[in-house]
């Protein structure tokens, strides 16, 4: 099937064009659908799939709709995926003014209070340095977060951030998107399945 076929919108057709994505991958074609029809998702897909893309045009689909500061938040296990991540939320998302900030360790946290007044949509975040401004930074809250992704949470888990976690957790609505990714199932990840997902549809690709 293509991007059209499953649902995507023109502007973000264009996107995927622009950045050569001429067909689906497996990952995406598998995901999109369910993804369009509101429902939370766990996907178990290596990097390399195309797992970004999976996550970020539904979200960006689902915020050309309904344009709002902090709209969707990405954790992931390190710093140089998060970068990764985010260049892939500003290719799709460059036609469509969607703004992106990337909140990890090691680099100067003023500067990321700075880029957080800017309001962007979408935060890509290692989690220690998302729950430092979350606590640090004035101004800066995710109550009004739609989507939350959990990028690698096998890796997310193995790093010990279970109780920054459980901080993030609790500084965002219930009422929400969940998009659990991961490499492997383990037991960690399905506790983490639990505490975070409502029913969601399991993929496999
Ligand atoms: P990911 O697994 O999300 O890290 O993506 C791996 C690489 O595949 C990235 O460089 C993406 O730009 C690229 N990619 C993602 N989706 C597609 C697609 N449908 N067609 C071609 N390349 C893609």
């Amino acid at each position: 099937s293509s991007f059209k076929e499953l649902g995507v919108c023109e502007q973000l057709l264009e996107a995927c064009d622009n950045l050569g994505w001429k067909t689906p991958s497996k990952i995406q074609a598998l995901v999109l659908p369910h993804a369009f029809e509101g429902k939370d998702l766990i996907g178990l897909a290596q990097t390399g799939s195309g797992k970004t893309g999976a996550f970020a045009i539904p979200i960006l689909q689902s915020l050309l709709e309904n344009p709002q500061a902090f709209y969707a938040c990405v954790l992931s296990p390190t710093r140089e995926l998060a970068i990764q991540i985010a260049e892939q939320f500003e290719a799709l998302g460059s036609g469509i003014g969607v703004k992106c900030t990337v909140l990890v360790g090691g680099v100067d946290q003023v500067q990321q209070s700075i880029s957080l007044g800017k309001r962007p949509h979408i935060i890509v975040a290692t989690p220690g340095r998302l729950v430092d401004h979350l606590s640090n930074t004035k101004g800066f809250s995710l109550r009004t977060l739609k989507y939350l992704v959990l990028d690698e949470a096998d890796r997310l888990l193995n790093e010990d951030f279970e109780k920054v976690l459980d901080d993030i957790l609790s500084a965002i609505p219930r009422e929400r998107k969940t998009y659990l990714y991961s490499a492997t199932m383990t037991k960690k990840v399905q506790k983490l399945q639990r505490a975070c997902l409502r029913n969601p549809v399991k993929i496999e690709a």
